[in-house]
């Protein structure tokens, strides 16, 4: 099964990103904007896992449990390196940093494969974007709702694709302190 590591995101943090993607919309002829649930931010993406060893994702996570949740808060949107899709930067702070090191150290522990590119935090809005104008004259229109808060949810996801699109479906969570 295709499984990845993510923070949840509280409820207000996501209307407020569904509120920056509503002025997006204002300006785009196409993509595809995330559907408010399925806003995510991805620690450690793992791929194909067979179902038997999921038990050494979650002991991964485990060791991560009751460590310090970090803060999160949006800096701005950005296009992602390919330009297609539209993510909202999240500040790095010394606890998102450690989070995703300790959980990737112990994910490697248990055999499996993590990225060692630089992490960059974010979350996804839109993909396959396209809009009526330059995306520097469409971030001017957007608000960057950019108030701060605690994540304080690690959960391991499955992604199906069905007729609906993707939908993640929660598997394991563990919580941090808030
Ligand atoms: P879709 O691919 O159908 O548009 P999706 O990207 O939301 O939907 P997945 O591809 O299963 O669904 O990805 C789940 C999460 O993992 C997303 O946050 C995605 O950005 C991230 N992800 C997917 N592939 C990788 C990868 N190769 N490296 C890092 N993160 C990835
Ligand atoms: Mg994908």
């Amino acid at each position: 099964m295709r499984v990845f590591v993510a923070l949840e995101l509280p409820q207000k943090a996501k209307d407020n990103l569904e509120r920056s993607a509503r002025q997006f919309a204002d300006f785009a002829n196409g993509g595809n904007f995330v559907p408010k649930e399925n806003l995510h931010l991805t620690l450690h993406f793992l791929g194909n896992v067979e179902q038997s060893d999921l038990i050494y994702v979650q002991s991964a996570m485990d060791s991560v449990a009751g460590t310090p949740a970090p803060t999160l808060a949006v800096t701005r949107f950005a296009m992602q390196r390919t330009g297609d899709i539209v993510w909202a930067k999240i500040r790095q702070s010394e606890e998102l940093t450690e989070l995703h090191r300790r959980l990737g150290d112990d994910l490697e522990k248990n055999g499996f494969e993590v990225e060692h590119r630089a992490f960059r935090p974010h979350v996804t809005l839109i993909r396959r974007k396209s809009f009526t104008l330059p995306f520097s004259e469409v971030t001017k229109n957007v608000q960057v709702f950019n108030m701060p808060f605690a994540a304080t949810r690690v959960t391991l996801f499955e992604s199906v694709f069905g007729a609906q699109g993707v939908t993640y479906r929660p598997l394991y969570t563990v919580e941090l302190k808030a």
